[in-house]
């Protein structure tokens, strides 16, 4: 065994983190397949463009008017069912609504309203 398998051997004993370390800090050229580092947006082998490659997530879109918008459905989703259940009786409805609907309804506007302007404050703190 020479001294080139001896360096060979250490180099497959790679830990899952120099890995990722090695995988951070260069990536492949997609034209000449030579590696490029992070930092350079062109190929210094090749010259040409290589895109930004993310590796973690996708960072998470604003959604602070969504949940305004969802909160004001919410707040008028509980008021059209409020109204439908207290005026149960002059509407002539088919069948009847249990009273505890009512209840449930106005906790549905409740949320709503929590939830709208939870939206607002994370909109304008932010
Ligand atoms: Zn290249």
């Amino acid at each position: 065994m020479n001294e080139q398998d001896v360096l060979c051997e250490e180099h497959k004993i790679w830990t899952v983190s120099s890995l990722q370390q090695r995988i951070e800090s260069r990536r492949q050229c997609a034209y000449c397949g030579k590696p490029v580092a992070v930092n350079q947006s062109h190929c210094p082998h090749c010259r040409e463009v290589v895109p930004k490659v993310r590796l973690g997530p996708a960072p998470m879109p604003a959604s602070k008017g969504s949940q305004v918008r969802r909160g004001f459905l919410y707040m008028i989703l509980g008021l059209v069912i409020h109204y439908v259940a207290v005026r149960s009786d002059s509407l002539n409805l088919p069948f009847s609504i249990n009273p505890t609907v009512s209840y449930l309804s106005t906790m549905l506007f409740l949320g709503g309203v929590g939830l709208a302007l939870y939206g607002l404050l994370a909109k304008v703190t932010a």
